[in-house]
């Protein structure tokens, strides 16, 4: 392998990343059998992984400073040898690591409270070097103690460079784990190497010069020059984007060339869309359930159906994701999908994340869809039979459930609303023509694959997908990149705005109970949420139970309450979820299972207990549960006590808005791509670099790019340097895993 380094000639190509990837770092001088395991063990093992082993911050030598001229108060970068270390414990079995660290100007003294590890890393640091003692970096506040510098707990990085030369004024400070044992200093001047030993033949650079120079973008050599050894910070900082856009545009042209795949290959099915089609077994059964809403459609309501209309129109099968604010309406325009399936003599499921939602939707598809007939299928064209609804959960007993799967198969049902049930074991269709997948974040990605092969014949249904509360549009862009996305920016008018509080003590809750018994005197409902139903005192977290027998009890004696919560039998829950929406409760006291979609529009309080624990979705969604008409409604959020400084973040952002797109961006700042992207998130573990929370603007550059570079699909032929390179880098089974759907 080593001997695609050793020509001096340059009449080569390029060196591209994939032969990098292909080079073992044995080839490096300096890397024996040992170092070779040690870098193993930190995942490198080509000297592609080391190009892309990237710092994880910068020693900014610029701002270097004296000891001896450094003042009381001031924040200060030190750079010196350590002289000597010491450790001792104290009382309550805490360990005091001191280290005295000189830079030949004078001493300064570096106190760190149980860290007892500093000990072993500094005396090594001092140990390994003969001469002089090894380089650190410490930066931290100075004190002033009896006329002596110090610092407690400083940041700090042992930069290694045992020969005692200064390279650079930019040290870069690789991610370093004990176990491995290799310094900074080894990983930057391997990467020097492997950056020296590129530079005869160059570095290859598969983006387009148009595409970098629109971005202002720096070429690939320059980039890998500047993030591992970068002479000013400006310089490592277009590194990283260009290194930030390379990882994201790899990840969007997979994700674009993926979806034109399916895209091409896969067979759909063309809906009958128009209502004179003579196709149709319910002609016009669209446009009379339209016609038959009790409200007009909002204009971002009417843009969605006629996208996704567009879409069924057409033989590509269809992948939507359906974004929207909680009561934003998408329920509508999932039931207009469903019945253009229906209307074209196709059928339609419809799977919610729970047994209340899917029951839910029964009901309401059940009382919208009432008396509607459909032309019998074989029969002459007289025949007509009612339309086929059916609820199939995995409380459907088995003989209604051999009915339901028979009618199914034979196409007498046309609609089947349900649960995971739907894809537990395999459900066959006569002909499923769309599937709308609410609350998309309750699925896996292979519980979405499942019902794309329902249909014997080959024909592979349209998939809408609907998200329970928005979710970041660069969160969107990647982990459901492969998806076209239609908003529904727009709440039905009328709508009176939620007033939320946090109820931050024992008398503000007070007050929040005598909102509940106001609002139920007259004539309204509310919801007493609770996080746990089982007493948990160790959590201190108020139990469902609990909280039922001290409100009925107490605050709020006289009132019909109910109790709803995940461990009770299915139906004693829908007698409960029944009684709750049609008045005879007036206070629902629920756990998490009222969290998405339960729709009682008379309901106008929702009391959350214990708000801090819960992370903003959820609120989010806890909240629109209320609101729901044009009745003014309330939102309290009682957490009293202390709280985190991000349950804090978390409240003070739900008082300040309700607008669901703005509280998911808060949210991922708060809580970082890995736990918003959910079941997802695997599929990114390739970006080293690149944040989805940091790099935002970046993730639009490169979806924009990619869709304009793949293009109807074969415009990735055009860069085969690319295309060479996405294969390498995104494994397979993780290319699979994110573009799954
Ligand atoms: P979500 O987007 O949260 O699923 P839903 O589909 O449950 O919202 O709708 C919320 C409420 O708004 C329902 O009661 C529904 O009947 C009502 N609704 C939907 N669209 C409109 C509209 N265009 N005008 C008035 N009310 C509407
Ligand atoms: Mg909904």
């Amino acid at each position: 392998m080593a001997a695609c380094w050793t020509g001096v000639v340059s009449d080569r190509p390029p060196i591209t990343l994939v032969e990098l990837h292909g080079m073992g770092v044995e080839v490096l001088s300096g890397v024996g059998p040992r170092k070779v395991e040690a870098l193993r063990s930190i995942g490198i093992a080509s000297l592609g992984d080391l190009l892309t082993y990237y710092p994880r911050r910068y020693v900014d030598r610029t701002r270097e400073r004296r000891i001896a001229d450094l003042a009381e108060g001031e924040d200060a970068l030190v750079l010196g040898r350590v002289a000597s270390t010491s450790s001792r414990r104290v009382r309550g079995g805490r360990t005091i690591v001191v280290a005295e660290i000189r830079d030949g100007s004078g001493s300064l003294r570096c106190t760190f409270f149980n860290q007892p590890w500093r000990e072993k890393q500094l005396s090594r640091a001092a140990i390994g070097a003969d001469d002089a003692g090894v380089e650190v970096a410490m930066f931290g506040r100075i004190e002033v103690f009896r006329g002596h510098r110090q610092m407690t707990n400083p940041v700090v990085d042992v930069i290694g460079d045992p020969r005692g030369g200064r390279t650079g004024r930019i040290v870069p400070i690789y991610p370093q784990s004990d176990k491995a044992r290799l310094s900074t200093w080894e990983l930057g001047s391997w990467s020097a190497q492997v950056l020296r030993r590129s530079r005869d033949r160059g570095i290859d650079d598969p983006v387009p010069a148009a595409v970098l120079e629109r971005h202002g973008l720096i070429g690939r050599a320059a980039a890998f020059e500047g993030i591992h050894a970068p002479s000013t910070m400006a310089e490592a900082v277009a590194a990283r984007h260009r290194l930030v856009f390379d990882e994201l545009f790899r990840l969007q042209v997979a994700l674009v060339r993926r979806k034109r795949e399916i895209e091409a290959a896969s067979l759909g099915i063309v809906h009958v869309v128009d209502d004179d089609d003579v196709r149709a077994i319910a002609p016009g059964l669209l446009t009379r359930y339209l016609d038959g809403l009790p409200y007009d459609l909002t204009d971002a309501q009417a843009r969605a159906i006629g996208e996704i209309r567009d879409d069924l129109a057409v033989s590509v099968p269809m992948h939507r994701l359906l974004q929207g604010d909680v009561g934003s309406g998408k329920t509508v325009v999932a039931m207009a999908a469903l019945l253009t399936a229906v209307q074209g003599g196709h059928q339609g499921a419809l799977m919610a994340p729970t047994e209340v939602l899917a029951e839910q939707h029964a009901v309401g598809v059940r009382r919208q869809l009432d008396g509607v007939t459909v032309l019998d299928r074989g029969q002459t064209l007289l025949d007509e039979r009612p339309l086929g609804i059916e609820l199939l959960t995995n409380r459907t007993p088995a003989a209604a459930r051999r009915r339901i799967l028979a009618g199914l198969a034979d196409g007498s049902v046309d609609i089947v609303i349900g649960t995971h049930a739907l894809i537990q074991d395999r459900v066959e269709f006569r002909s499923l023509g769309v599937v709308v997948i609410d609350e998309q974040h309750r699925f896996g990605v292979e519980q979405r694959a499942a019902l794309r092969d329902a249909n014997s014949d080959g024909t592979v249904p349209d998939v809408l997908v609907m998200t329970a509360t928005p979710i970041p549009r660069t969160a969107a862009m990647t982990v459901y990149g492969d998806l076209d996305t239609t908003v529904l920016d727009e709440l039905p008018p009328g709508r009176v705005p939620i007033t939320t509080s946090w109820a931050h003590s024992e008398a503000a809750e007070a007050d929040a109970w005598q909102l509940v018994r106001d609002e139920v005197a007259a004539g309204r409902r509310a919801y007493v949420v609770c996080p746990l139903i089982e007493d948990s005192p160790k959590l201190e977290v108020a139990s469902a139970e609990d909280t039922y027998e001290r409100l009925a009890g107490g605050e709020l004696a006289g009132l019909r309450l109910g109790l709803l919560h995940g461990r009770m039998k299915a139906p004693d829950k829908q007698e409960v979820m029944d009684a709750f929406r049609s008045g005879s409760l007036d206070v629902l006291v629920a756990t998490t299972v009222v969290e998405v979609g339960v729709d009682v529009p008379e309901a106008t309080v929702v009391v959350v207990l214990d708000a801090d624990r819960f992370g903003i979705a959820q609120l989010h969604q806890l909240r629109g549960r209320v609101g729901r008409s044009d009745l003014q409604s309330w939102c309290v959020l009682v957490a009293h006590g202390v709280v985190t400084p991000d349950a804090q973040a978390r409240l003070e952002a739900m008082v300040r808005t309700s607008d669901g797109f703005e509280l998911a961006e808060v949210d991922l700042d708060l809580r970082g791509e890995g736990t918003v992207l959910g079941e997802r998130q695997r599929g990114v573990s390739d970006l080293k670099l690149a944040s989805l929370r940091h790099d935002r603007e970046w993730v639009l550059v490169a979806r924009q790019e990619a869709l304009a570079l793949v293009g109807d699909g074969s415009g990735i032929d055009r860069c085969p340097a690319l295309a060479e390179e996405l294969d390498l880098l995104l494994a397979p089974e993780e290319e699979e895993f994110l573009l799954k759907s």
